[in-house]
């Protein structure tokens, strides 16, 4: 049995992955609840504003509802206090339970590939801190979240609520998708698994994206976009090589 524990964030506006490119909420300020913030209502923006011109502009991500996420959602909010320092290095960080939180730059180019904007259904597999979760949902989406770790979630959940990012987080197995929700514009997965799982090929609406790193555990991954055609049929275009942590699976 699959058992599911709900999240919802209910408020308002919202990997892990290493590799520099090389290889190797509507969102709503907690002042302005209707209007997305131009200028994040949060401290540490200089920092943020250096993250976003230097790791991922400079690295050509262009999809400026993307940058715009980037620069207001407090990424230090959703690393644990003993990184908070580093929250805006150029570096995943770990955030417990051997899990990290990707390096913002990966974070932005998964975020462009998907070619979401506001009012786009977007399931994440592989909630973690919640960041990317945030960033999605600052960009307007509709976002749904499954993380496999209950405590994660859970964490998680906390921090996108007290922040007021909309994200309905819950705990399974991400293999299967969440398929109450669907049929989705595009699906995330922020672990790697060693094969597509197919219910997230079937999850998708027509022309929508899956964009997942996909290859052997412990070694170099390529990052996957699938794109399922009207007629069902679907293509892939690689998006060059990543290092996340595994995709797991629940017991059964
Ligand atoms: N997107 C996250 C990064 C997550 S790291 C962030 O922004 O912080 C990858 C996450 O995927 C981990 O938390 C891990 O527990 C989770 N995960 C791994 N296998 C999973 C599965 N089968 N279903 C759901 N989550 C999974």
């Amino acid at each position: 049995m699959r058992s599911r524990i709900w999240f919802a964030a209910l408020l308002v506006a919202g990997c892990s992955a290493s590799l520099p490119p090389a290889i190797d909420d509507t969102t709503r300020g907690p002042d302005s609840p209707t209007e997305a913030p131009t200028v994040s209502p949060y401290d540490r923006a200089e920092e943020r504003t250096k993250m976003v011109d230097q790791q991922i502009i400079d690295r050509g991500i262009t999809d400026s509802n993307v940058i715009q996420a980037m620069r207001i959602v407090p990424r230090h909010r959703f690393v644990p206090d003993d990184f908070a320092d580093e929250a805006y290095g150029d570096h995943p960080l770990p955030i417990g339970h051997g899990q990290t939180i990707s390096q913002p730059y990966i974070v932005a180019m998964m975020s462009e590939a998907l070619g979401v904007g506001p009012g786009d259904r977007v399931l994440e597999v592989g909630t973690g801190s919640g960041y990317q979760a945030a960033v999605l949902a600052a960009m307007g989406c509709e976002v749904y979240t499954v993380e496999i770790v209950a405590e994660l979630a859970s964490r998680a959940e906390a921090v996108l609520s007290a922040l007021g990012y909309t994200a309905t987080v819950a705990v399974d197995d991400g293999y299967y998708g969440w398929e109450e929700h669907g049929p989705y514009d595009a699906i995330i997965v922020t672990a790697a698994p060693d094969h597509v799982p197919q219910p997230l090929l079937d999850q998708l609406k027509e022309g929508g994206v899956l964009v997942i790193p996909v290859g052997p555990i412990g070694a170099v991954q390529t990052m996957w976009r699938f794109t399922v055609d009207a007629d069902g049929a679907v293509t892939g275009e690689n998006l060059g090589a990543v290092r996340f942590v595994p995709f797991t699976r629940a017991a059964e």
